[in-house]
């Protein structure tokens, strides 16, 4: 029983060590008596963590703040720069770095063309390679970071972060996590690319929603829900496979040799092989013009652009995505009930009213329910978000670990 209480005090003892830092870092400049209050400890517990904080370089003193009444009391802040993680985002056209110190604030990002990732050992070298110049770029903080998240399009083993199956990348059975983490002095944490990209937006936008379903409408589809401010990951870390849920029976095949996916009928890819079908059996239109006579160059932004500029056929295309769109999502509303969707990727690039378009796709196949509040808004497109978000899942880790160096 001894050992249990020495153990349980540790742990006790992490906990409030880690919840002083977090509320240094949320509520900083801080004094030691708010601390207490916020955190709910007592002033000695607080007096003696910040002292070990202040003693591992976390925190540091700002000198005295100001007082109403009596002696002012010494204004604390966690350390920016203690500490540093990396989050890179592999997407099939572009790998995306960046890094953030302590404060979750972005110290460095960087984009590269990803190129062929073939052989698969070739690339996760050329990955090292890449990251270790950008962190060497970084000076002397290069040598605090803590580690890096990286997301990958594809379903990602839990746990040991092992590409089970990545079409996007043409990947089999790839443990990359186990291959870079083995390359570099630090950490490293594989994770799905949706599965990133929904934890970063669904944080950014206050936390008064308790179900988020995240989809990311690009090249490919794919979503993820995150229930309060946790990831639901499934029992095997691969929940979240929407756009491979059939939405038409003997549709066209899908890279992941189904057919009739989501995927295979919405995707900026499936949007684009659509046009190009158009182009290459009707002659003169708009979509012709935009990509100079050659079907095979049309990208899904041509054929919105050309929608905008009246093109029926193209106008077709993308009113029958957005349906599908709205189909795939009302079944996902359906079995999950969330209170917020959020819609992310290249496709939300393409105005606001391709958000309406699929929010009535969504109306016309939802299973009507009078009080329901769902609120169905576009992400915060941003380029770096699944980075970001990479960085997000790795800091989960490591605090849950009690592993940062505090
Ligand atoms: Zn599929």
């Amino acid at each position: 029983m001894r050992s249990y209480t020495k153990v349980d005090k540790l742990r006790i003892a992490q906990t409030n060590k880690y919840n002083v830092f977090g509320c240094l870092l949320r509520e900083g400049p801080i004094n030691r008596a708010a601390i207490a209050k916020r955190t709910d400890l007592s002033v000695p517990t607080i007096m003696a963590i910040t002292g070990e904080l202040l003693e591992k370089g976390a925190v540091r003193s700002l000198g005295k703040g100001e007082s109403s009444a009596g002696k002012p009391p010494e204004m604390l802040e966690a350390v920016p720069e203690a500490f540093y993680v990396a989050g890179v985002d592999l997407g099939r056209t572009a790998v995306r770095l960046v890094v953030n110190n302590a404060a979750a604030r972005e110290v460095l990002c960087y984009t590269e063309a990803t190129g062929d990732p073939f052989p698969e050992d070739v690339f996760i070298a050329r990955l090292e390679k890449l990251i270790r110049s950008r962190l060497a770029a970084l000076g002397g903080a290069g040598d605090r970071v803590l580690g890096a998240g990286v997301a990958m399009p594809g379903l990602i083993e839990s746990g040991t972060g092992r590409v089970l199956i990545s079409p996007d990348f043409g990947w089999k059975d790839v443990p990359l996590q186990e291959n870079l983490g083995g390359k570099l002095p630090f950490r490293v944490l594989v994770r799905n690319s949706n599965h990133a990209l929904a934890l970063n937006e669904s944080s950014r936008r206050g936390d008064e929603y308790k179900a988020t379903f995240c989809v990311n409408l690009g090249y490919g589809i794919g979503a993820a829900l995150v229930v309060g401010e946790e990831l639901y990951s499934g029992a095997g870390g691969t929940s979240g496979e929407l756009g491979h849920s059939v939405v038409e029976k003997n549709g066209p095949l899908c890279k992941c040799g189904n057919s009739g996916c989501l995927e295979s009928v919405a995707s900026g890819e499936a949007i684009a092989r659509q046009a190009s079908t158009v182009v290459a059996h009707h002659g003169r239109s708009k979509m012709a013009e935009l990509c100079g006579g050659d079907p095979s160059k049309l990208d899904a932004g041509m054929v919105f652009q050309a929608a905008e500029a009246g093109d029926r056929g193209a106008q077709k295309i993308i009113a029958a995505a957005a349906d599908y769109i709205g189909m795939g999502l009302s079944t996902a509303v359906n079995v999950l009930d969330p209170d917020r969707v959020i819609l992310c990727g290249g496709l939300m690039k393409n105005g606001p009213s391709f958000l309406d378009m699929i929010r009535s796709g969504m109306e016309d196949h939802i299973m009507p329910r009078s009080d329901r509040k769902l609120e169905v808004t576009a992400g915060t497109l941003e380029e770096f978000s699944t980075a970001q978000g990479a960085c997000r899942a790795l800091m989960n880790v490591l605090w849950a670990e009690r592993a940062l160096p505090i």
